[in-house]
């Protein structure tokens, strides 16, 4: 299973050129772009991870790997 790690290495930042991180991406790996085939692979939690945004709050589903849950 890929890791969040895995995926964030995988984003790229769509503010500065060369494939460089600028400080917002660095420091808030939501703000990076990702290719399709990369969010596929997302999982619940490594979702919750990375845009850290849940909907389990809103109480429409249960995700047994829910990081909130812990
Ligand atoms: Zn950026
Ligand atoms: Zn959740």
């Amino acid at each position: 299973m890929i890791t969040a790690e895995e995926i964030i290495a995988q984003g790229v930042c769509p503010h500065i050129p060369y494939n460089d991180l600028c400080a917002d991406c660095a420091n808030d790996p939501s703000q990076l772009s990702y290719s399709m085939n990369v969010l596929t692979q997302l999982t619940h939690s490594t979702q919750v991870e990375i845009f850290n945004w849940c909907g389990c709050e809103d109480g429409e589903r249960q995700y047994d790997d829910c990081p909130t849950q812990q």
